[in-house]
């Protein structure tokens, strides 16, 4: 193969490939955000249990609290009741310390089902505990992993890059003007292989005497449909 031909196939190679780590520097941070969304959601979910955990148990406060200011309010009133000289008050009062009475045993049958409901929660809390143990380990792993991959992204195309500009400085100036044209109107592919006079850049076929040529001629020749640079490329021989 023409020198010069193998030269600007090792350029496309390196165009190719900082195209390439270019969608990859996007790529990346898309997909760490993606995580972190889910991470979050995953956490927000996790938690539930445990929300409605110290709302079960902010009620049972709630309960004890009322318990007590009315056990309160029934010694007062029973103290009061010793001094009490009128009857018709006498009874209003006991019908109170009734009243209050039955009030706070209803309270202790809620409160001993709340108490059954925290239990159940807790366990399952701390089944969510666990699972967000994991589920951060996971999450802390995979998103170092994409760091480590994004931070050697930019090495890459540096290295690249300077491949290239080494590669430019042995191809004619001509050439890679043509390549460039062609490059530009074709996806970002200015040289392209051909095998079984199949153009592997439009996949049409190459008309024989010209596929004839290409295997034969020193030429820098062109596929009649797309304009790209061809060369020709055994598939079946590995390199
Ligand atoms: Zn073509």
């Amino acid at each position: 193969m023409k020198e010069e031909l193998r030269l600007l196939i090792e350029l496309q190679e390196c165009d190719s490939q900082l195209v390439a780590l270019a969608a990859k520097k996007t790529r990346l941070p898309e997909k760490i955000l993606a995580m972190e969304n889910e991470f979050q959601a995953c956490r927000e979910k996790l938690s539930l249990n445990r929300q409605k955990h110290d709302e079960l148990k902010a009620k049972r406060a709630e309960y004890e609290a009322a318990i007590k200011k009315l056990g309160d309010g029934m010694t007062k009133t029973k103290e009061r009741l010793l001094e009490v000289k009128n009857n018709k008050e006498y009874q209003a009062m006991l019908k109170e310390i009734e009243t209050a009475e039955k009030t706070s045993g209803e309270m202790e049958t809620r409160m001993i089902a709340l108490l059954e409901d925290t239990d159940k929660l807790f366990v399952l809390m701390r089944e969510d505990d666990e699972a967000l143990q994991r589920e951060t380990r996971r999450y802390e792993q995979d998103k170092k992993a994409i760091e480590e991959d994004l931070n050697a992204v930019d090495a890459d195309a540096e290295s690249w890059a300077r491949k290239r500009a080494e590669l430019q400085k042995q191809i004619s100036a001509d050439l890679q003007a043509r390549y460039e044209k062609v490059k530009k109107r074709n996806n970002g592919l200015g040289v392209i292989s051909v095998w079984k006079a199949v153009c592997s850049g439009c996949h049409m076929n190459i008309p024989p005497q010209l596929y004839n040529e290409l295997q034969r001629s020193n030429e820098m020749l062109s596929c009649p449909n797309c304009n790209r640079i061809m060369y020709f490329k055994n598939q079946e021989k590995s390199e």
